[in-house]
């Protein structure tokens, strides 16, 4: 199942057709892309009696219309050097446990924005984002996978310099200016990769004279601490709820990490694409 957020409203996606999640159900389901998730195992259960592209109320649909598929998530949770070859090109250490800070809820977006850059040091990280569906506390990693809803792609936009200002360092003030934290296009289920585990990530930049560049080639297989891992160990502390993020940290290649460092410019794109879920893209102004 593909979930999104069209204009505001919750759909079905499939092939090039959108369906409307609460016309179709006769509004057994609310039209709040933000209050479905509460009611995710239901949904899911509907939805498998359904066939998007083939009902008489499914329409093509604008991409561009899409907005954040969880649009107003109670907590945004981060998790950093989650990749062993990004915490080295960091010069920081293997953690341990988890490194764990909060991208406010105020700086989501949908999968296709134009972002103000605050400062000239505004790096990518491209990330596997996990969607809550039932959550809860206290839950056993051989659970973990039934209480998420799905996937989806996001970029864990970061200002360096307002990051590691002060000691101990802003992490949560570098990484949520307005539009920090964009999301999309869709919410995956899991039953629709052939392997959940192991996504291929990637991030390119365009510059403003076309020419690309491929910064970031990685795999969801090298994650230091996985999915359902993230999801136990979450929520011994936290009551994970429904629609909350986990960005499940960066594989290697940031710009932070090139010699010389290398930053977000105006006038650039950038797009970040994992296997099995699509694409989303920023465009970068002054
Ligand atoms: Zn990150």
């Amino acid at each position: 199942m593909r979930f999104a957020n069209l204009d505001g409203r919750a759909v079905l996606l499939q092939a090039d057709r959108a369906l409307d999640i609460a016309t179709a159900s006769d509004g057994r389901f609310p039209a709040d892309p933000s209050l479905v998730f509460d009611r995710w195992d239901d949904l899911r259960a509907w939805a498998d009696t359904v066939d998007v592209a083939g009902h008489e109320a499914a329409q093509p649909f604008d991409p561009q219309r899409l907005a954040a598929p969880s649009p107003r998530p109670r907590q945004v949770i981060g998790v950093g050097l989650n990749y062993a070859d990004h915490a080295a090109e960091s010069g920081l250490a293997l953690p341990e446990k988890p490194v764990v800070f909060t991208k406010f809820a105020s700086s989501i977006a949908g999968p296709d924005v134009e972002v103000s850059l605050p400062g000239d040091t505004v790096d990518w990280e491209a990330e596997l984002v996990v969607v809550i569906g039932r959550g809860g506390r206290d839950i056993p990693e051989a659970e973990a996978l039934d209480r998420i809803a799905g996937f989806t792609v996001g970029q864990d936009l970061s200002e360096r310099t307002v990051q590691w200002e002060g000691e101990p360092a802003q992490f949560s003030m570098g990484k949520s200016f307005a539009s920090f934290a964009p999301t999309g296009p869709a919410v995956v289920t899991l039953d629709e990769f052939a392997d959940p585990a192991a996504l291929a990530v990637t991030a390119t930049i365009v510059g403003e004279d076309g020419q690309e560049s491929r910064v970031q080639d990685g795999n969801t297989d090298q994650l230091v601490f996985g999915v359902a891992d993230l999801v136990a160990r979450l929520s011994a502390t936290l009551d994970l709820l429904p629609g909350d993020l986990i960005f499940t940290g960066t594989p290697p290649g940031v710009g932070a990490g090139m010699k010389p460092p290398r930053f977000l410019r105006a006038g650039e794109t950038l797009t970040t694409e994992i296997e099995g879920i699509g694409t989303i893209t920023q465009r970068f102004v002054r």
